[in-house]
């Protein structure tokens, strides 16, 4: 989906509660667009309070609810904690997260693809929507728990993958 078509679909939305929200709308979308990764509520929240200072954390819990309802932004809840959201990509991907920086990385799979229709071939199973998400360390952090005092059992897992 272009910028163009997300901005009119919103805009869209927007004609009841009037401009105010939609342009609030509007600059929430923009900034979860722009984001590099995966951003969570309050991370939103302070970013567009540095434009819009009037802006509420229920504004931007309410527009997330309504950018997920509308399919425009996917929420994922890579740890307990935080749920984090992106705009819905164009081309399907999965998450690595890191346990140590808690960087989150992308990548592709075809397989999973190929999963979802075998499965709602063989199994009749109409698979909606897949999450996968692996979890561990990334290299940096990989060299940096092996050279520092890091917990012996995280060093031997490290170490048996290498
Ligand atoms: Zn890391
Ligand atoms: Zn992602």
């Amino acid at each position: 989906m272009t910028l163009k078509a997300v901005t009119n679909r919103v805009s869209i939305l927007g004609k009841k509660p009037g401009r105010h929200s939609t342009a609030q709308r509007q600059l929430l979308l923009e900034i979860i667009r722009g984001a590099e990764g995966h951003l969570d509520a309050d991370e939103l929240y302070q970013q567009a309070r540095q434009r819009r200072p009037a802006l509420s954390l229920s504004t931007v819990y309410r527009s997330l609810r309504l950018f997920k309802e509308l399919g425009l932004v996917e929420e994922h809840q890579f740890d307990d904690a935080r749920r984090r959201y992106e705009v819905k990509p164009r081309i399907r991907h999965y998450h690595l997260v890191c346990l140590g920086c808690g960087r989150v990385l992308e990548f592709q799979c075809p397989s999973a693809e190929r999963v979802k229709s075998k499965l709602s071939r063989e199994e009749g199973f109409r698979v909606t929507d897949a999450e996968v998400c692996l979890i561990g360390y990334c290299s940096k952090c990989q060299e940096q728990l092996l050279a520092s005092g890091a917990d012996t059992k995280i060093k031997q897992r490290i170490a048996e993958r290498g």
